[in-house]
């Protein structure tokens, strides 16, 4: 379980939103600004980042971070992205706002491909940029969860019973995107692929992979298909995509330091 019940404390540097719009409930992802969901997500990250084993080998972090980096500069110059590997076999990844994306060792050591893996993170950028995660925490604006982002924003210290509500509030970053989400995320992560000279269709091959794996093995995919909903539908509106950009074939589909990475990944205690 998360913890946030040092949030409050640590409330100073959190921009208050317009008191009047938070205190009636209806907040919105609109109404927050850049640099609100920066603090608000380095909040969160460092809550998750306590709970959650994440890999310190140097090297894989490095990597992970060029390689998303690579793809969110060039889409998304607000805010500045922090990826992590999450040392556990099953495969999933996920975003929080303020754009920092986790992604377990269990969904790399499957991506055969460097453009597998940057469909993922592509995938996940598009969750960041298109405020997915804010939007879902201000439709929980007036339940248990909703109130965390409330209290955040507010900078006020919550009492007893209020922490008791905070605490499942990162389970919003686990809940299930709408299958428009999914599809939105699915179409940015497109175009940023193609834009970073990534080759688009390994986002393809990775949820293909996913959905045979499903087939074989359920549980070590649960995590992601709970989270995302993929289905073969969407694997075919992604592939329309795709065929409707044109020639893709001069776009990088792997390298040499991938596959440096995957191995390293590959080797770290479990
Ligand atoms: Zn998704």
């Amino acid at each position: 379980m998360l913890r946030f019940r040092s949030l409050g404390q640590r409330a100073g540097v959190l921009v208050a939103l317009s008191g009047a719009s938070l205190a009636s409930g209806c907040a919105t992802a609109s109404s927050i600004t850049p640099q609100q969901e920066a603090q608000l997500g380095a909040q969160y990250a460092a809550e998750i980042n306590q709970q959650l084993p994440i890999v310190q080998n140097s090297a894989v972090h490095s990597y992970i971070n060029q390689l998303g980096r690579s793809i969110a500069s060039r889409v998304d110059p607000r805010l500045t992205y922090t990826f992590y590997v999450v040392n556990s076999d099953e495969v999933n990844a996920f975003a929080v706002p303020g754009g920092y994306i986790y992604v377990n060792r269990g969904l790399i050591e499957r991506a055969a491909t460097m453009s597998e893996l940057a469909g993922v993170l592509g995938h996940e950028i598009g969750h960041v940029v298109e405020r997915h995660g804010l939007e879902q925490m201000a439709r929980m604006q007036n339940t248990e969860l909703g109130v965390n982002l409330a209290y955040i924003l507010l900078g006020r210290q919550p009492g007893a019973l209020e922490s008791l509500a905070l605490q499942g509030g990162a389970a919003v970053f686990f809940a299930s995107h709408s299958r428009a989400d999914e599809n939105q995320a699915d179409e940015v992560a497109v175009q940023y692929m193609v834009q970073s000279g990534i080759d688009p269709n390994g986002i393809v091959a990775m949820f293909q992979r996913l959905i045979d794996e499903q087939q074989r093995s359920p549980s070590t995919v649960e995590q992601w298909f709970s989270t995302h909903p993929l289905t073969q539908d969407r694997i075919q509106h992604v592939q329309s995509l795709i065929d409707r950009l044109g020639a893709t074939s001069n776009l990088r589909r792997d390298s040499e330091e991938y596959q440096a990475f995957r191995n390293r990944v590959r080797q770290l205690p479990r």
